[in-house]
């Protein structure tokens, strides 16, 4: 694979990875994106948030790139859209049918008031999380016995369930590697960062995965992949300094002081 044909796709988990939990600031990146910017590598994040959560905060990272959103569910491409996993709908009207059985309350059941207090997240934020097309997610109410059998009946129904947080999260048959698929149709050398199990199976799927260090004692166990020294961002943007200096793509001619 000579460097002059290979095209490069950096392909990123927002929440830990691309964007600090505390502060939400993306001085850290800027600099590492101006440079892939100048060189032509796209950057296409890959996360658990909706569509408006990312279309509220891309012009701040001067993103206009694909993304996929609510976990491998749906890639948006310009003006085209492919949907991996199944519609809100669908899984709102099976969820109905288990209402009898079980005790949770998802973000339907609620006014954006409760999102708001489940989450932590001000009105829009709230409103923009809860504008969702593929997933649903549940606040559980049962025994932790009722909940491992409503996971089965999910699945047996064709679904999935995803525990991250206080919430159990319902949706398609899909995870963060199942779009990468889409972007391999043109050859691409895919560079994925992640820092959740969420993140592990598109990890797995690029052709360089990279570990993003999460606070605390958690580590995110993967073989053959690149794990950062720095937490968060500053680890998103040590590797990626790392990795685009291995391949000696040039620095930025932007002056960033
Ligand atoms: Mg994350």
């Amino acid at each position: 694979m000579g460097r002059e044909t290979m095209k490069l796709m950096v392909v990123s988990d927002l929440d830990g990875t691309l964007l600090d939990h505390s502060d939400y600031s993306f001085d850290l990146v800027l600099p590492v994106l101006d440079r892939m910017d100048e060189a032509g590598i796209p950057l296409v994040v890959n996360t658990s948030k909706t569509r408006a959560e990312w279309l509220a905060m891309r012009g701040e990272l001067g993103n206009f790139d694909p993304y996929v959103v609510e976990n491998g569910s749906a890639i948006y491409d310009g003006e085209k859209v492919e949907t991996f996993g199944v519609s809100r709908a669908e899984i709102l009207d099976f969820l109905k049918s288990l209402r009898a059985k079980f005790k949770f309350k998802g973000y339907s059941d609620v006014g954006v008031s409760e999102i708001m207090q489940w989450t932590g997240l001000g009105r829009q934020s709230a409103e923009r999380s809860a504008d969702r097309h593929f997933s649903e997610p549940l606040v559980w109410q049962d025994s932790p016995e009722k909940e491992d059998e409503f996971c089965d009946l999910i699945k047996e129904r064709g679904l999935r369930t995803l525990r991250g947080g206080r919430f159990l999260h319902v949706l398609g048959q899909t995870d963060k590697s199942k779009p990468l698929q889409y972007f391999r149709k043109e050859k691409v050398a895919i560079i994925a960062l992640g820092d959740r199990p969420n993140d592990l199976a598109m990890l797995k799927a690029a052709d360089i995965g990279v570990i993003i260090k999460a606070p605390g004692d958690y580590v995110l166990e993967a073989k053959d992949m690149l794990l950062s020294k720095e937490i968060g961002p500053r680890g998103w943007a040590e590797m990626m300094t790392q990795i685009l200096d291995r391949l000696q793509i040039p620095q930025s001619t932007t002056n960033n002081g």
